[in-house]
């Protein structure tokens, strides 16, 4: 729980990363160089949990990106033990758009207890609307996966906005979360370009860098039925993303449904 003005919240953390121990902290360097935005913490499970824990927060929705396409069976695996470990956390599995057997890797993701599958087409290099993912999107529709895309970057094309809205003109009725307000730096684009009836974004890694108004606009633009918060952990620490989010000064009833009620609804948890 978390306290606010008088007021204590559930929160759920709906963008998180975890690396196995052996290479938590190279992975956590190297995205850090790669945004050029020093990491507050390394993104080691336990570390997630006793952080995360400390700041009031009971449900990470956690991840890792495989960017070969061997790494995806034993990143699902990695992924389900530390749920398993930590029942705070909920999980998505990797995936890679060179998985051949696609109804069999989502197979194994479910029985794993994945709740669906974290993709960054940036490190990974594929469009978003590559056609060779429309199938799995279609797949994790069919079976009720939720995807995540990280979305938005100025400095390349692989995760904009704008393909992300291809895919919705084909399949409108799927159902991801377009992270970081629907596209990190290229927030004004997100607006303008996508929208869609199961468009989720999250909060992580947006709030130091636009004001509040505008992340307030984004928001209204979504909905705030559909904003979830998130820290992308271990990008930043989960109390200064809290503070962060606390200061876009919305109400009781919205803080309740962007940091805990939409979380709960999307990935049936109790309320
Ligand atoms: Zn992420």
């Amino acid at each position: 729980m978390v306290e606010h003005q008088g007021k204590t919240y559930r929160v759920a953390d709906a963008h998180a990363h975890i690396y196995p121990g052996k290479i938590a902290e190279k992975a956590t360097a190297n995205v850090g160089h790669f945004y050029g935005i020093p990491m507050d913490e390394v993104g080691l499970p336990h570390v997630l949990s006793e952080v995360g824990g400390a700041a009031g927060i009971d449900r990470f929705l956690v991840c890792s990106v495989a960017t070969k396409v061997e790494q995806v069976s034993s990143i699902n695996h990695f992924i389900a033990e530390k749920c398993e470990k930590y029942p705070a956390f909920l999980g998505l599995g990797a995936w890679h758009q060179d998985v051949g057997d696609i109804e069999g890797t989502l197979d194994e993701i479910e029985a794993l207890g994945l709740r669906g599958i974290k993709l960054h087409p940036d490190f990974q290099e594929f469009q978003i609307d590559d056609p060779k993912m429309l199938p799995v999107y279609e797949a994790c529709t069919r079976r009720g996966l939720i995807v995540l895309f990280h979305t938005g970057d100025k400095r390349m094309d692989y995760s904009s906005p704008r393909r992300l809205a291809h895919v919705l003109e084909k399949q409108p009725d799927f159902c991801c979360i377009a992270a970081h307000l629907g596209g990190y730096t290229e927030w004004d684009d997100a607006r303008a370009v996508l929208s869609g009836t199961n468009v989720y974004i999250d909060t992580s890694s947006s709030l130091f860098a636009v004001s509040p108004e505008d992340a307030r606009r984004s928001i209204a633009h979504f909905g705030i039925e559909k904003t979830m918060f998130g820290t992308d952990f271990p990008m930043w620490e989960p109390k200064e993303e809290l503070e962060r989010f606390f200061a876009l000064g919305y109400g009781e009833a919205e803080n309740r449904a962007m940091l805990y009620g939409n979380f709960a609804r999307l990935f049936g948890l109790e309320e």
